[in-house]
């Protein structure tokens, strides 16, 4: 007997199918792990256990080279079981609360996937042939016509967790529960379709290796609270920035951002951080990174030093033109699909920005010596009076 059964018609395109599938079979095992490894290193706890569903769905179909190893599941068919328990193991999997890796509801987990395989592999096989699922043992626990209602049990609980996976990644706006949510929808597939699931299978592995990807790639160059390019994004633009192309840098920096700290405390400072943040982006023209506290870099290319002046003071004006307001407790988390008819006075504060503008023709192109120069004229621009754009030839307020 094959290691892989799927419960296909057999033909000969099927065959050579499976054969590659077979042939595939470690790599598989090999993607699941390595997954694992990084999504946990990554501190991507639940993606890691995505990649543990991901493999005990593999080692159940009898995909990994594990299982080859073991006599035992080779002359067990173990689809059914594995596609019985998957829609229950998927929901556990979404609405675990906080974990870790290395927390005791992980390890539960994996003994309780590593049971789900290992009781039918001492059921003798023709017995474990016959045996109801777990949703099908619910349905017969119920009277009469709702039994039948239960009948799509499984579909339903597959599309509960994948919703429950998409509400996660609305809150989080994390790319890897929206890959966990696809891999739920795939998952619908491989319950409806059991000959398909070993594909389903390879595809959310794919999936929600891309989604770690990503994941990782915004931790290393997106800062959390204003979601803009940090600086390590900027160090390394800036060793790779074209010499033969002009650019400008402009150095910006919120006006006496202290006192609104002092005055109306630091989450609220967040909360104008992140407003400033918007309305930089906002303008356009312009690659915007985090420096640091309270200053932002706005790197503009191939643009001249006119260009990036008038650019400047867009972006400046449309800081000062509204008061950022506090933000309310009471005040709705998103904001609503309809007029919302949330009314209240809160306090607000003026804010202002400082520019210091350089551009690559007044320091060979070197870009830490336009930076130098650029935070040279911001400082100008702070002695002037703050709330204004100072570059090296061209100055405007
Ligand atoms: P100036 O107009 O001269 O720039 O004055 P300033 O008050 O803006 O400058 P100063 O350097 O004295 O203060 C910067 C403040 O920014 C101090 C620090 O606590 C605050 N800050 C830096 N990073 C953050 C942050 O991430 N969140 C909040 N809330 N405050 C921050
Ligand atoms: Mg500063
Ligand atoms: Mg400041």
């Amino acid at each position: 007997m094959t290691p892989f059964r799927p419960h296909g018609k057999g033909t000969l395109a099927e065959a050579s199918l499976q054969s590659f599938v077979i042939e595939q079979a470690s790599s598989v095992g090999l993607l699941g792990l390595v997954g694992f490894a990084y999504a946990a290193w990554f501190r991507q706890h639940r993606a890691a256990m995505g990649f543990v569903l991901l493999l005990w769905l593999a080692l159940g179909l009898g995909a990994t080279p594990l299982a080859k190893l073991s006599e035992l599941s080779l002359a067990h068919d173990l689809t059914p079981t594995v596609s019985g328990w998957l829609p229950w193991n998927l929901l556990l999997v979404a609405s675990l609360p906080s974990f870790t890796v290395a927390s005791r509801a992980f390890f539960a987990v994996i003994v309780v996937l590593l049971l789900q395989l290992g009781i039918p592999l001492m059921i003798d096989p023709a017995t474990l042939a016959t045996m109801p699922s777990f949703s099908e043992r619910i349905g017969a626990l119920a009277p009469g016509n709702l039994s039948r209602w239960l009948a799509p049990l499984p579909q339903l609980v597959v599309l509960a967790a994948a919703f429950v996976f998409f509400l996660r990644w609305q809150k989080s706006d994390q790319l890897t529960e929206l890959a966990l949510c696809l891999m739920g929808s795939l998952m619908l597939l491989g319950v409806l379709r059991p000959d398909w699931l070993f594909w389903c299978v390879v595809g959310a592995m794919a999936l929600l290796m891309l989604g770690v990807f990503i994941t990782t790639h915004r931790m290393a160059f997106i800062d959390p609270l204003t979601h803009q390019y940090n600086r390590r994004a900027l160090d390394y633009t800036l060793t790779h920035l074209s010499r033969k192309r002009q650019f400008a840098i402009g150095m910006l920096d919120i006006d006496h951002f202290k006192r609104i700290n002092d005055r109306f405390g630091h989450d609220f400072g967040d909360h104008v951080l992140r407003m400033v943040a918007a309305r930089i982006r906002s303008a356009r023209g312009a690659r915007v990174y985090r420096y640091g506290g309270e200053e932002f870099c706005l790197l503009f290319k191939g643009r001249s030093l006119r260009e990036a002046v008038l650019r400047c003071n867009v972006v400046r004006e449309a800081v000062a033109a509204r008061p950022i307001a506090m933000r309310s407790p009471r005040r709705p988390a998103h904001k609503p699909l309809k007029k919302s008819a949330f009314r209240e006075k809160v306090p607000s504060v003026k804010v202002t920005v400082s520019i210091g503008l350089a551009h690559s023709t007044e320091a060979d192109a070197d870009p830490a010596a336009v930076i130098e120069k650029a935070d040279k004229n911001l400082y100008k621009a702070k002695k002037n009076g703050r709330n204004q754009v100072v570059s090296g030839r061209i100055r405007k307020s």
